[in-house]
């Protein structure tokens, strides 16, 4: 699969003429090329996107929604591709990809279509001397990075909305994953999208990513990936006056309460510990238990998940597919180590899977259950984003607060307790852009979505993003 560049509505390899290797995880094969591509072919995509911007801005947002419409259709008319695709590149299962990624892209252009239309602006009054209205104008060209753990879900999760607001976008899937974001611009093709409007370049970070960021045409940066990246892009895109919006890594607490419905939770938590192999930014990491039901909790967990099947991703059955690359499997598997020499007991997997036939190369991990680490370790204190979890008990409400807010990060919190003053309380202490309660990545996509602290600046979703991907201008009229 020789995937190209999507620039001015062409389909092109790069400048340079130089490709990279596109590995399938389950496999840890070659099946692809994907291109290098270098700062000719920002500047490439820089100049047919600000020959677009007029009259893409200036064209009536029903118009623009349309165009949104058209391409959600054009995935759910490609559906299985789409669904193939993202299971072979990333390695996840394939009844995850069917279930959640593409028809969330699907959803994504569909939800700022609609969104566009209803997006409006204040107007302030000052009774008898003016009246302020805001104009809310689009940026002009933008640039939207996203990672690999869900390749088009994220992608089309900036794009749609940068595009219905009236922007012209450079946008760059992740390297690792980028054969759905090609398809993306097949569709794109199919159903006319002006040319420039969306341009997809692939490449590294350091390349093409770089020179996304660094381009002084590209007036905005909307990024997804991890907190290193995020500071390097923060440092580079700030001086140069971008508008940023950063989401970044997380180590998410899943706060267990004695008193919570114990079946859904249990089930729920295996899920939101090791869904997409544990490599979902939202995912609950550490899970931290109310001493009361601690050590049936670690029992019932364990036994759980000691039964998950991991296996090749392409079959329908499979719970666990495999993890993105070689480097990312090394990764996790070096924090299992850290884990045994801190101390820590691994109640289940800590170890690679070797599969038969053509996953015996594929980079599959069991799923692993961590206890007895200090909340300092540094498997409690750092990222993994992998199918490894740690378990620590806890006695109060304030030591559960006090263990969930002890880490840099500050993305999501799951609660389960049946006591509502309680769950309440907890979600206005916790430092956490998203808090779930009883429930996890259950998703509106009209509400406010990012993180505090080392996980991000700025909120995406509903009328927040397209707030970010427009300028606010208020204009002040004397009676
Ligand atoms: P990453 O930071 O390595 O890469 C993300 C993207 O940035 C890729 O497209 C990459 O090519 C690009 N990039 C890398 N270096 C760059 C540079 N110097 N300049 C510009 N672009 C650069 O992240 P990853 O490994 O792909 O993804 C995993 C991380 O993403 C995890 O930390 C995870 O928590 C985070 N994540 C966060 C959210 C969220 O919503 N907060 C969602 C998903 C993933």
């Amino acid at each position: 699969m020789r995937i190209q560049n999507y620039i001015n509505s062409e389909l092109l390899d790069p400048q340079g003429g130089k490709h990279l290797d596109n590995i399938e995880p389950a496999t840890g094969k070659v099946f692809g090329t994907i291109p290098d591509s270098q700062s000719e072919d920002v500047q490439m995509a820089v100049e047919a996107a600000q020959a677009a911007f007029p009259s893409w801005s200036s064209l009536d947002h029903n118009e623009r929604a349309k165009y949104m419409f058209a391409i959600a259709d054009g995935i759910r008319a490609r559906f299985e591709e789409f669904v193939a695709a993202e299971s072979q590149d990333n390695g996840k299962p394939i009844s995850l990809a069917r279930a959640v990624d593409i028809p969330r892209a699907i959803s994504n252009f569909e939800h700022f279509g609609h969104a566009i239309t209803q997006f409006s602006s204040e107007s302030h009054s000052m009774p008898g001397v003016a009246i302020n209205y805001t104009l809310r104008q689009p940026i002009g060209v933008v640039g939207c990075i996203s990672p690999w753990n869900l390749p088009i879900y994220l992608f089309s999760w900036k794009i749609a909305p940068a595009l219905a607001a009236g922007n012209c976008v450079i946008a760059k899937p992740s390297e690792v994953t980028p054969l759905t974001g090609y398809l993306l611009s097949e569709v794109c093709k199919e159903v006319g999208l002006p040319p420039g409007v969306l341009n997809i370049l692939h490449g590294t970070g350091p390349a093409v990513g770089d020179a996304i960021v660094t381009h002084p045409k590209i007036k905005a940066i909307s990024f997804t990936g991890g907190t290193t990246t995020g500071k390097i892009i923060a440092a580079k895109a700030a001086p140069m006056f971008k508008k940023l919006s950063l989401e970044l890594g997380g180590k998410n607490p899943n706060i267990i309460f004695a008193d919570c419905d114990y079946d859904e939770m249990l089930n729920t938590t295996v899920r939101s510990s090791f869904a997409n192999q544990g490599q979902i930014c939202l995912c609950g990491s550490r899970i931290i238990v109310e001493d009361k039901i601690y050590e049936k909790f670690v029992k019932d967990f364990t036994e759980k998940v000691s039964r998950m099947e991991v296996g090749d991703p392409q079959n329908d059955g499979t719970q666990m597919g495999a993890l993105v690359s070689k480097s990312h499997m090394e990764k996790v598997l070096s924090y299992i180590e850290i884990a045994k020499e801190e101390g820590g007991t691994i109640e289940t997997g800590g170890h690679q899977v070797k599969l038969d036939d053509r996953c015996s190369d594929g980079y599959f991990v069991r799923p692993t259950i961590i206890t007895g680490l200090s909340p300092n370790a540094r498997c409690n204190q750092e990222e993994i984003f992998g199918p490894v979890v740690t378990i620590t008990p806890f006695s109060s409400v304030e030591e559960a607060l006090s263990l969930a807010n002890g880490v840099v990060y500050g993305l999501s919190c799951t609660i389960w307790t049946s006591n509502i003053k309680k769950a309440h309380n907890l979600a206005n202490e916790v430092e956490a852009g998203v808090v779930w309660i009883n429930c996890w990545l259950l998703r509106d996509l009209r509400t406010p979505f990012g993180g505090m602290k080392a996980s991000g600046v700025g909120r995406e979703g509903g009328l927040e993003v397209l707030r970010f991907f427009t300028e606010a201008k208020n204009v002040c009229v004397k009676l």
